[in-house]
């Protein structure tokens, strides 16, 4: 398998690990950089994350223009993808998606969304809400060009999640593995919180130092890491698709 190749065997297997994991369902979706070049991104057709192959996958511009010709349908909401790539050089991987437990959030006005639990701090300290109305009025809630996409980047700037109001998140990160791990933990610490709001009472959120503590000194192939990646691989059938980059 050359680099290419696993980078695509990768972004199948986030695919399966999202849908498996109820982060994603028909809708939703994941990218990665192209770390050839940092003008484009690969991402599924327009496709149902638990039924994506390599073959699935295509290569676009950051306006979202794909590569090379293709005649298949490709996602409405690619705008999110390349919006977040081109503002941010740092990031390599965006997840959107609109798993349930996050909705409130983005809804309810003087309740953000803050890491309450370990696996939670990787969402970082500030989880912005990005309302499309403000600039854009009524329209049916999607991300359908590029102007949407850089103005909710705008909104992300250097957090690790936006929200969206009345429509779910966007996620991004350094790596896929990391990514990956963020969607899936992002609606559990959603629904830690949820559930305290209703005990009542002041809520305990991780301090500034605990967030930082966690993410300290983070490796997408660290043992910690791999461990989660390959159990969740696994459950979702792609224990045999489980590659690591030559040296990690
Ligand atoms: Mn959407």
């Amino acid at each position: 398998m050359n680099e290419q190749e696993r980078l695509i065997n990768d972004l199948v297997i986030a695919n399966r690990i999202l849908a498996h994991e109820d982060v994603v369902d028909a809708y939703g979706h994941v990218s990665i950089r192209n770390p050839k070049n940092p003008n484009t991104f690969f991402m599924a057709r327009s496709l149902a994350p638990e039924l994506v192959t390599p073959n699935d996958i295509v290569e676009l511009d950051l306006d979202g223009n794909p590569v090379s010709d293709e005649t298949r349908h490709l996602y409405l909401e690619r705008f999110i993808h390349g919006g977040i790539f081109e503002a941010r050089p740092d990031v390599m991987s965006v997840v959107h998606a609109h798993a349930e437990d996050i909705l409130p959030f983005g809804i309810a006005n003087g309740t953000p969304l803050r890491p309450v639990i370990h696996s939670g701090s990787f969402i970082g300290a500030h989880v912005p809400v990005w309302d499309i109305a403000d600039r854009f009025g009524d329209t049916n809630l999607l991300v359908a060009n590029v102007e949407q996409g850089r103005d909710l980047a705008k909104t992300l700037a250097n957090n690790n999640v936006a929200l969206m109001r009345g429509h779910g998140f966007a996620a991004a990160a350094g790596s896929l593995i990391e990514v990956v791990r963020m969607s899936v933990y992002l609606p559990r610490n959603a629904r830690a919180l949820s559930a305290a709001l209703r005990l009542g009472g002041e809520i305990k959120s991780l301090s500034p130092g605990e967030i930082d503590a966690r993410n300290r000194g983070y490796k997408p192939y660290s043992p910690e890491t791999w461990r989660a990646w390959e159990y969740w691989a696994t459950k979702c059938g792609c224990g045999d698709r489980l590659t690591k980059p030559d040296g990690e």
